[in-house]
C-alpha cells in the first residue's frame, strides 16, 4: 500500500510544528522556502511539495501515521493507496474506502491541527477499524441498508442506530470511549438491556448481527385512526402534530417522538395542567 498526501495537509502540518519549535528550526524553514519563489512558476508547486514531505518525514510526523496504521493489517495488505488529506471542519473528518473492479483505496481527511491532539491516535485508529472492518470477510459488511415500506424517519432513526452499534463495537475492541459509547447506546436504545452493550462491546458481533440488533429495537408506530395513544391508552382519532417532547419525558421516559401521542395528550402536557403521572409506558 502506499501512502499520498495532498499538499496542502503536509504544509498546514509543517508550518503547526515549525512554529512551536526552536526560533532556529523555523529560520531554517523560512530560509528553505524563501529560495523556492525563485523557480519558474510550474516547478515551484512540485518544489514546494517536496520540501514538505522532506520535513513531514523529517520531523518524525509521518511516523505518528505509520504508527496507526500498522497496527490494521488488513489494510496494509489489500488496498493499494491511502490517501491522506486536509479537511477544514471536524464534521468532515474521516476514512473512506473506495472500491474499483481494478484496486480498493482509501482516504482519510483530518484537520492540520489534529495531528497534535491527544485524541490524534485513538480518532484515527476508530476510522481505520472502519474501513479493516469494511475489508475483513469475517464481518460482513453490505454498504447499503435496506428496510422496505419504511417512512424515512425510521430509517434515519436505523442508520443511527447501527451506526452507535458499530462505533461500540470498534471501540470495545480498542478499549477507548466506554463511556460515551455507552450514553450513546442508552440514547438510541433505551428499552435494550445494558448487559447487550456488554456483550456488543466485548465481542465484535458481524454486520448482519449489528443490522439485526438495531432493527430489533425499532418501534413500528401505527398511528391510525383508532389505534391507542401510547400515553394514555385511549383510542385516538386526532394525533399530536408536534408533541411537547421534554414534558412528556419527564413521566415517560422511554418515550420517543416517534411513538406519537393523542392531541389531547399534548394539550395536557404542553399547558402543563396533567398532576398525576399516567401508567408507564414500555
Ligand atoms: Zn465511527
Ligand atoms: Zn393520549
Amino acid at each position: 500500500m502506499q501512502l499520498h498526501y495532498d499538499a496542502e495537509l503536509i504544509e498546514g502540518i509543517v508550518f503547526l510544528e515549525v512554529r512551536r519549535s526552536p526560533a532556529l528550526l523555523a529560520l531554517r524553514y523560512d530560509r528553505a522556502r524563501t529560495k523556492l519563489y525563485d523557480l519558474p512558476g510550474d516547478e515551484r508547486e512540485a518544489a514546494f511539495f517536496q520540501l514538505h514531505l522532506h520535513w513531514f518525514r523529517e520531523l518524525g510526523l509521518e511516523d505518528k501515521l505509520r504508527a496507526v496504521l500498522q497496527r490494521f493489517p488488513i489494510i496494509t495488505a489489500n488496498t493499494a493507496t491511502l490517501l491522506v488529506r486536509r479537511t477544514v471542519t471536524k464534521k468532515d473528518e474521516g476514512a473512506e474506502l473506495f472500491v474499483r473492479p481494478d484496486a480498493k483505496n482509501v482516504a482519510i481527511a483530518f484537520r492540520c491541527e489534529r495531528l497534535f491532539e491527544p485524541g490524534f491516535e485513538s480518532f484515527l485508529a476508530h476510522e481505520l477499524c472502519h474501513v479493516s472492518d469494511m475489508l475483513d470477510p469475517s464481518f460482513a459488511y453490505e454498504p447499503e441498508i435496506r428496510l422496505t415500506d419504511a417512512p424515512p424517519a425510521e430509517v434515519d432513526l436505523l442508520r443511527e442506530r447501527y451506526r452507535v452499534l458499530w462505533d461500540i463495537t470498534i471501540d470495545g475492541r480498542l478499549n477507548q470511549n466506554r463511556a460515551a459509547r455507552f450514553a450513546e447506546f442508552q440514547k438510541v436504545m433505551p428499552t435494550v438491556p445494558e448487559q447487550k452493550f456488554a456483550e456488543v462491546w466485548r465481542q465484535r458481533p458481524p454486520h448482519p448481527e449489528l443490522l439485526a440488533l438495531a432493527k430489533s429495537v425499532l418501534v413500528r408506530v401505527e398511528k391510525t385512526p383508532g389505534a391507542p395513544c401510547p400515553l394514555c391508552k385511549f383510542p385516538t382519532f386526532v394525533w399530536a402534530t408536534e408533541p411537547p417532547v421534554v414534558e412528556i419525558g419527564k413521566d415517560f421516559p422511554h418515550w420517543l417522538p416517534a411513538h406519537g401521542c393523542c392531541a389531547r395528550c399534548a394539550e395536557l402536557y404542553s399547558t402543563g395542567r396533567l398532576e398525576q403521572p399516567a401508567p408507564l409506558y414500555i
